[in-house]
């Protein structure tokens, strides 16, 4: 495990010598110590990534050259698969075949990207038709400079190589900074990029605490653009500090997304997606289907089927075989989430299982996977993300029923629809104010298509081509094209 800031292809301890310390959920267990990055560490890597773009010719590399880096960097990802997987399971909680997943997405991820940095060098200029025959234009991309990327706790690699891969295919230099108490393997993709020898400054990796090392990328003004994954009052702070210097800034924040099973619906296949939308990684997903809308027909035999599978779910370690939730990444998201279930229950809500600490399991931030009912519309429990194993459930009786109340919320990350009807879910899905729908299905991720919220839950798209676009920016070149004189001042 690594303890050190990785600045300008260095490894080194923070300025002041101070660390903070990396806690296994599972076990309570202080398992390591990291470098806490001061505002001074911060300031010289961002002067290392200035200097890797302005100086030293990261952006100037064709996209090819720049693709073999990223290449070079998802096949050493692979090849420390298990070891990357196990410390994300020490590190968040989550059980290993979901950390495996993770690792193999991020890997994934990078070979996606540079697929485009390669696209870059074919088609770099986009010809311009103009009503004036006296001038050619074209538009080029170019990468917009340093970029700062600031990620959460909940998929630690995978959100790194969500900002990473595609600020380095489009030539930009990154300095990343991990959430504080998942910090591990963004230190190991430091590393991998490293034995690659990925040029001194085009990466940095600073640890620390957001209100510290975050803070300091944010103001920096050799920043050039800022992408963010996290909470929307982070967020908030995020575009007010942008608004200084006009950095170009992406958001994803969170979500308190809607999932509306019709009559028509397979009770089986409902209840299986409904868990994979709120279980998966202890429900500590920003795309959580946390809102359940099902249809009056289904809604008895349906919740009776939820409850029933829900509790049969395996607690425990993330590394033991057959656990299917782990642990809360921390003490402080687990008061959190058990607040928030006292607080729907003395607002009104009926706990028809879970809601507590599960038996067995005295050490660990563990809870029970979580099903509410009778959850009042106006509650927070309803509105406001858990971010936890939480689900509430209630029913509907009409299309436009359901629609009005999935679209009901400050958020519109995203939304999911399940009918045996196409026509329906196809309305539906359009009827969604939401960036990120699924028919028939909740969560399935993809590199390939665009991710982002309406409303509340964040600015900008990334993954797919729209993830490059974050990090690029377009210039227009034109061409007084005739050789004529233009005769305004000077006849
Ligand atoms: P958070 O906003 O507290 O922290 C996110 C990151 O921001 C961390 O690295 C943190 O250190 C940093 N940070 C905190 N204060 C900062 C400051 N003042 N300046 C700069 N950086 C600062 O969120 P979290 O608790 O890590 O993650 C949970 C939240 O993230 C949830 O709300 C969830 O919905 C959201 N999320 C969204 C997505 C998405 O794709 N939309 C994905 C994952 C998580």
């Amino acid at each position: 495990m690594r303890s050190e800031l990785y600045i300008d292809g260095k490894w080194r301890p923070s300025s002041d010598g101070r660390t903070f310390d990396v806690v296994n959920p599972a076990t309570e267990e202080v398992i390591h110590r990291i470098a806490a990055a001061t505002a001074e560490d911060v300031d010289v890597a961002v002067k290392a990534a200035r200097r890797a773009f302005d100086r030293d010719g990261w952006p100037k590399l064709s996209g090819a050259q720049r693709a073999r880096y990223l290449r070079a960097i998802a096949e050493g990802i692979r090849a420390r698969q298990a070891e990357i997987a196990r410390l994300e399971v020490i590190d968040n909680g989550k059980p290993l075949p979901e950390a495996d997943w993770d690792v193999a997405d991020a890997a994934g991820c990078f070979d996606f990207y540079a697929g485009l940095a390669e696209q870059l060098d074919n088609s770099p200029e986009e010809p311009i038709a103009l009503p004036d025959a006296r001038f050619t234009s074209k538009a080029v991309k170019e990468p917009i400079g340093v970029a700062g990327a600031i990620i959460p706790w909940n998929y630690p690699l995978l959100m790194a190589a969500w900002k990473v891969a595609p600020a380095l295919a489009a030539g930009c230099t990154v300095v990343l900074k991990p959430a504080e108490v998942t910090s591990l393997t963004a230190l190991e993709l430091a590393a991998i990029a490293d034995d690659v020898g990925l040029p001194a400054g085009v990466l940095n990796v600073v640890t620390g605490a957001g209100a510290v090392a975050g803070q300091a990328i944010i103001d920096h003004r050799q920043v050039d653009k800022l992408a963010f994954t996290g909470s929307g009052p982070v967020g908030s702070k995020i575009m007010a500090a942008a608004a200084r210097d006009i950095k170009r800034i992406s958001l994803e924040l969170g979500g308190k997304s809607p999932f509306v099973v019709f009559d028509d619906a397979d009770i089986d296949e409902a209840v299986e997606w409904i868990m994979f939308g709120i279980f998966w990684n202890q429900g500590q997903v920003c795309s959580a289907t946390s809102r359940v809308l099902v249809q009056e027909g289904n809604y008895d035999r349906l919740l009776s089927r939820l409850v029933e599978e829900t509790k049969k779910i395996r607690i425990g370690n993330g590394l033991e075989d057959g656990v299917l939730l782990g642990p809360l990444v921390s003490k402080r998201q687990h008061q959190q989430v058990v607040t928030a279930i006292e607080a729907a229950k003395a607002a009104g809500a009926t706990v028809a299982c879970g809601g507590k600490r599960p038996k067995g399991f005295e050490t660990g931030y563990y809870l029970e996977p979580t099903v509410l009912t009778d959850v009042p519309l106006e509650s927070d429990a309803w509105r406001e993300e858990i971010f936890g194993p939480v689900v509430s459930i209630r029913s509907f009786s009409t299309e436009e029923e359901a629609i009005e109340l999935a679209n009901d919320s400050r958020f519109g990350l995203a939304a999911a629809v399940m009918s045996r009807d196409d026509r329906r879910a196809e309305r539906v899905a359009a009827a969604f104010r939401a960036g990120i729908v699924w028919i028939n299905c909740s969560q399935p991720t993809f590199t390939e298509a665009p991710w982002g919220g309406y409303k509340e839950s964040g600015i900008g798209r990334e993954l797919g081509r729209w993830g490059l676009d974050n990090y690029l920016e377009t210039k227009q070149i034109t061409r007084f094209a005739t050789g004529e004189k233009w005769g305004w001042y000077i006849k």
